[in-house]
């Protein structure tokens, strides 16, 4: 019988077993071999390999539908591909090894780095076979290193296929509690729209929740100096940490580590204030700071290190300058979630931002420094001697490449205001290479195991500052991590 069908008699069953009865010495009996809270790309993926293995399972998800962010990680990492082959790009796990400190700013000694990068490519030719579609590309970004190994996948086609293969998810329910010392283990799950309270019980949890971007006050408990830069979310709306009372008691890693990107400013639509407007074009624009500086490699905007650089400053204003000659190319884009209609434009002109009162035109640079409130002196040596480096085709001061050097040469210029986006969470539950979730006391708790972001995408302090492309790591974990439950359950 399949589980829909089964589950308006589960009150009945649980009230029947006696699940929460005081007075009730047996044992509850198990609803499934394996129960995993969460239906993204990492839940989705455990729940697959959970059942391959032959495992019964009960995926529990607080949306109404299942995807999680699945749709939107269209870039994988990995190395030593099928596709870099194709496209002669010479790639190995030890290429890979070499570069990861400079890519992530995590140690690339952990052995969990070198099986993960070991790993990559058989993960991604097994996403990418079940996308149904080739990889379309293969880009060279620093955010995974040096070499081109940044995958294109057909993410929405994944989701689907993963989503499909789902057997009657418990879609709209919400996990709020684990008890650990029952036998079998103990969920408590809660209709998401509000209801009666429901105890699931199975041998092995596979927690699959994701990150919690949009849990202001839990990112700032680790990274307080967001507090005041004014941030944006750049992560999809379900990343509320809804999980995070499940973490009580076990151990956390990587703390602090969130993938914060300074890409942004503030949207201006209508019912969509405080959200994240992509800015495109960021690294060939000269980036200052509240004193008229500039600060870092404009290019670090594309990835998760230039956040550190604004957490220096007292005055945690940034502001994207770019020259007249640049600035009808600049584009603002929503992040595919926020669309609220698609028949809307996907992009914003800087000239919509202008008009919309969301950035700046000037004929002058004397009127840019009076209305952003920098001292005029100190901006226009700033832009003096990034027009110097521009037209010397070299960045001696921050190393930018010469093809984003773009020289002011007349004062005309647009600005962008810029603030913090938080996107992925590379901080979570601390787990074992096998999956495990470890107790604060830092031995394993049988049965419990988890993936995706809700252990900081590799599980392992290891990921450093982070990565893009980590999808590979959330699939490739959730496959562990399910694979592992299943085992553990069927013992
Ligand atoms: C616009 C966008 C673009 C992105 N692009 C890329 C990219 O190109 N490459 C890349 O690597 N990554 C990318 N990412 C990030 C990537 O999508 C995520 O890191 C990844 O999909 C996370 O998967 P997950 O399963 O761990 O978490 P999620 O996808 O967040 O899934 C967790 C699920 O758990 C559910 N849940 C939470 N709490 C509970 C609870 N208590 N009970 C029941 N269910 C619960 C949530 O509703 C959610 O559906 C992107 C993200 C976004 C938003």
């Amino acid at each position: 019988m399949r589980l829909q069908t089964l589950r308006g008699l589960l009150p009945l069953a649980l009230a029947a077993c006696g699940s929460g009865s005081p007075h009730d010495t047996a044992a509850p009996a198990a609803d499934a071999d394996v129960i995993v809270i969460g239906g993204g790309l990492a839940g989705m993926t455990a729940a697959r390999a959970a059942r391959e293995a032959g495992a019964s399972v009960i995926l529990v998800e607080r949306q109404p539908e299942l995807g999680g962010s699945a749709r939107f990680a269209g870039s994988w990492l990995a190395a030593g591909t099928e596709a870099q082959a194709a496209l002669g790009v010479e790639d190995s796990p030890e290429q890979a090894l070499a570069e990861w400190a400079e890519a992530t700013g995590g140690d690339p000694d952990d052995p969990v780095v070198e099986a993960f990068l070991e790993a990559s490519a058989g993960a991604l030719a097994e996403a990418v076979a079940l996308s149904g579609e080739p990889v379309s590309a293969v880009t060279a970004d620093a955010d995974c290193g040096t070499t081109a190994r940044k995958h294109w996948v057909d993410a929405a086609d994944l989701a689907g296929t993963l989503a499909a293969a789902v057997d009657a998810p418990w879609t709209g329910w919400t996990a709020t509690a684990l008890d650990l010392e029952a036998s079998p283990l103990g969920v408590t799950v809660e209709p998401t729209a509000g209801g009666e309270a429901r105890v699931l019980h199975a041998p092995a949890v596979v927690v699959a929740a994701g990150g919690f971007a949009r849990n202001l006050d839990a990112v700032l408990a680790q990274d307080p100096w967001l507090a005041d830069a004014d941030p944006v979310p750049e992560a999809a709306p379900a990343n509320t940490g809804a999980w995070l009372s499940l973490a009580d008691g076990l151990a956390w890693q990587n703390e602090g580590r969130y993938g914060i990107y300074v890409h942004s400013t503030p949207d201006f639509r209508p019912g969509f204030e405080g959200e994240a407007l992509l800015v495109l074009g960021t690294e060939r624009s000269l980036i200052v700071d509240a004193s008229g500086r500039r600060v870092a490699d404009e290019s670090l905007s594309l990835t998760f290190d230039l956040a550190p650089v604004l957490a220096e400053l007292d005055d945690p204003r940034l502001f994207a300058l770019f020259p007249a000659s640049v600035w009808p190319d600049v584009r603002a884009t929503v992040p595919g979630y926020d669309w609220a209609d698609p028949a809307e434009p996907e992009h914003l002109s800087g000239g919509e931002l202008v008009d919309a009162g969301a950035a700046w035109f000037f004929d002058d640079l004397d009127r840019a420094a009076e209305v952003l409130g920098i001292d005029g002196a100190t901006l226009a040596a700033t832009v003096a001697r990034y027009d110097e480096l521009a037209h010397a085709g070299e960045d001696a001061d921050m190393g930018k490449a010469p093809e984003d050097l773009v020289p002011f040469d007349d004062d005309r210029l647009g600005v962008v205001p810029l603030v913090p986006g938080i996107a992925k969470s590379f901080t979570g539950l601390s787990v074992d290479e096998r999956a495990r979730v470890r107790d604060a006391a830092g031995a394993v708790v049988p049965g419990l195991y988890a993936a995706g972001e809700s252990v900081g995408m590799l599980g392992t302090p290891a990921v450093g500052t982070g990565f893009a492309g980590s999808a590979t790591a959330v699939f490739r974990l959730g496959e562990v991590a399910g694979a592992e439950a299943a085992a553990f359950a069927a013992e």
